[in-house]
């Protein structure tokens, strides 16, 4: 069922509990994201943040409280007896196919080519013919400025320009919102750069996204909104300029001091 109060936001979290056995790992997160505003989540390593990312597309089930994607509910549904259970595949699939994700390790499949990575969903899950679909994808790869590199295998590429074949096969699903979860951080500095761009112009283009980033500068500048996690909880969440001059909690200016 369509919650209509959230149907105008593309995510919104409500209470988010979350253990791994007797490991609290979330704790009571709430989170709403308007569309075409770019969050960032920044905080220490162990806060939950990736965990969180993977409770909005359920690829981690969460214990307690909900993901509205849309204004539809993700991962659990309502039984008749009051209690809720996981919702079926078909159902869940749907509503992942709106969300896309980028994980720090580019999955590309190393046996095909960049193009049949980005074609490989959208035809497969989709059904779109193959031609409509190669030009979707050739479409995408020029957002990343990685045209001309149809035919390349993942292993020829830099992993800067595999890790832009990975945002360009997540667009061609045409995704509602985009999670980012520190897709910088294994790169060798000098192409960072390069992926931070890509994603600087996805933001200005509209994209709703939420990144999970160690780039202050880039949740800085780009993010309309930041959020500070630690200990599985929301700390600190505003405008980001007003965060990194004048943090407001004594977790977060510990934690930013750290980074000097
Ligand atoms: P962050 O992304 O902020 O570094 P994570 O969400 O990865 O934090 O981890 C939060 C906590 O959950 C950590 O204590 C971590 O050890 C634990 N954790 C994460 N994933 C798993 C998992 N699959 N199984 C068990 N514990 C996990
Ligand atoms: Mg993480």
């Amino acid at each position: 069922m369509t919650d209509t109060k959230s149907a105008d936001k593309p995510v919104v979290i409500r209470r988010l509990w979350k253990s791994y056995g007797n490991n609290e790992v979330l704790k009571g997160i709430s989170l709403s994201v308007e569309r075409g505003e770019v969050v960032a989540i920044i905080g220490p390593s162990g806060s939950g943040k990736s965990t969180l990312l993977q409770c909005i597309n359920f690829m981690e089930p969460f214990d307690d409280g909900e993901v509205l994607i849309d204004g539809r509910p993700i991962g659990l549904i309502q039984t008749p007896g009051g209690t809720r259970t996981r919702m079926p595949e078909k159902e869940l699939n749907a509503l992942r196919r709106e969300i896309g994700i980028v994980f720090q390790q580019y999955n590309l499949f190393p046996h095909l080519t960049v193009l049949a990575n980005v074609i490989e969903a959208p035809v497969h899950v989709l059904g779109l013919p193959r031609a409509e679909a190669i030009l979707r994808a050739r479409e995408q790869l020029k957002k990343v400025g990685l045209t001309g590199k149809e035919n390349a295998y993942p292993g020829e590429l830099s992993g800067g320009q595999q890790q832009r074949v990975a945002i360009a096969r997540a667009l061609a699903m045409q995704p509602k919102v985009m999670l980012f979860d520190e897709v910088t951080s294994a790169l060798d500095p000098e192409l960072v750069g390069e992926v931070l761009a890509t994603m600087r112009k996805l933001a200005e283009e509209g994209m709703t996204m939420i990144v999970v980033t160690h780039e202050m500068a880039f949740a800085r500048d780009v993010a309309d909104r930041v959020i500070f996690m630690d200990g599985g909880m929301i700390v600190e969440a505003g405008d980001p300029k007003e965060f990194f001059s004048n943090p407001q909690h004594e977790r977060s200016k510990a934690f930013l001091k750290r980074l000097l």
